[in-house]
């Protein structure tokens, strides 16, 4: 019996499409999947005036939809913002949701297409598995590579001024994800280097998680560090590369069903409160605590950095231990070239606030427990002490 897998679930969404300009037809796409045709349209203003949804919206009319558009979600959305997005959509009576941007657009969409339907006040949401009932239909479209939170069943939002809080429910699995390259040409290489090192975090976190780290999230998990780390570079260099993009989204998704299903751990439980206090986007926030943390559960994790060491730099000799030395090196070496900023004094934290940070990052108990070693307050100040 010794040598038998240990139980475990995996769940993902059921469709996933990827084409190139996908998202210019996505009238047709929809149309062609789902009955409903009353739509809300998810996303952020930045996209608005980068001209992205015009051509989407025309497109959904041209299909038949009518479209309410809330483009209103800003990084760390805040409860008022899903809540002004409900209120919007339930007086236009819409069937069908549409998240289309990064994680927060993605996030916002998920808990909107749940509060349509739902009796449940928004504070009974937050937990695992406490959403009830079922939700309208729900498509996402990612702009980013990226959060992976088009194949994810969490949402977080920033509760009060500052904690961020997560809602995970099977119910947050959308029903389609369409990934369009093209989508995530325009986005600055400074977003590119960060999203993408976040996915990465995603990939490594999931890898070396505590408890529910399974044969298929591995797998996903290599094969999306394998995409990221071959083409992270090329992409920050050159944003309209086909290739890079498209392997960046696909490595992303591919991070996000992993973490999906095999949680993440100290990265993101220290990222977290970079993004409420500072506003460090989500992904910028992970990238600046990843070297640290990398370091920190080297001896631990050996094993498996060692495992990871051969998808991201190739087979090489020697032990579990410098071979995971050989892996933090390589990602750290990766995150210099991408040009992403490496300190946290780059962005505006100020170290009268080290401790106050290493205080709120305990409050992630449900993110810690996953970490391959236990982090208590001081461990959590001395990480930030090194990033800064
Ligand atoms: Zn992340």
């Amino acid at each position: 019996m010794s040598d038998g897998l240990n139980p475990f679930e995996f769940r993902t969404v059921p469709a996933i499409q990827l084409e190139w300009s996908g998202a210019k037809r996505l009238g047709e796409v929809v149309g062609a999947r789902f009955a409903a045709r009353k739509v809300l349209l998810v996303t952020d203003g930045g996209l608005v005036k980068a001209g992205i949804i015009a051509p989407i919206v025309a497109s959904l009319e041209a299909s038949g939809f009518a479209v309410t558009l809330f483009d209103e979600v800003v990084a760390d959305p805040p409860e008022h913002v899903l809540l002004a997005c409900v209120a919007k959509a339930k007086a236009a009576g819409v069937d069908i949701v549409i998240g289309l941007g990064g994680g927060s657009s993605l996030d916002v969409a998920k808990l909107a297409a749940v509060l349509l339907v739902s009796e449940q006040p928004l504070a009974d949401l937050y937990g695992i598995g406490k959403v009830q009932g079922s939700r309208l239909p729900l498509i996402q479209v990612p702009t980013t590579a990226g959060t992976g939170s088009e194949v994810t069943n969490i949402t977080i939002l920033t509760t009060g001024e500052t904690t961020k809080m997560g809602v995970v429910s099977p119910q947050l699995y959308a029903d389609f994800v369409l990934l369009d390259g093209e989508l995530t040409v325009g986005l600055p290489a400074v977003h590119t280097a960060a999203t993408g090192i976040d996915a990465m975090v995603h990939a490594i976190e999931a890898y070396t998680s505590r408890h529910k780290k399974n044969p298929v999230s591995d797998a996903l998990a290599r094969e999306a560090l394998r995409l990221l780390s071959a083409n992270l570079i090329a992409a920050c260099k050159d944003g309209t590369n086909r290739k890079a993009r498209e392997a960046m989204l696909l490595g992303a998704m591919l991070a996000g069903q992993a973490f999906a299903n095999s949680p993440v751990a100290a990265v993101h439980a220290l990222a977290y409160p970079l993004g409420g206090h500072y506003h460090v986007p989500h992904g910028l926030s992970n990238a600046l605590m990843l070297g640290p943390v990398l370091r920190f559960n080297a001896k631990a994790a050996a094993p498996l950095y060692a495992e990871l060491a051969d998808v991201i730099a190739g087979p090489g000799a020697g032990g579990a231990e410098a071979r995971a030395d050989v892996f933090v090196a390589t990602m750290q070496k990766l995150m210099d070239e991408s040009g992403a900023p490496r300190r946290l004094r780059d962005v505006g934290v100020t170290d009268n606030t080290l401790a106050m940070l290493a205080s709120d990052a305990m409050k992630q108990t449900r993110l810690l427990v996953n970490n391959p070693v236990e982090v208590t307050e001081a461990d959590a100040l001395a990480l930030y002490r090194e990033a800064f």
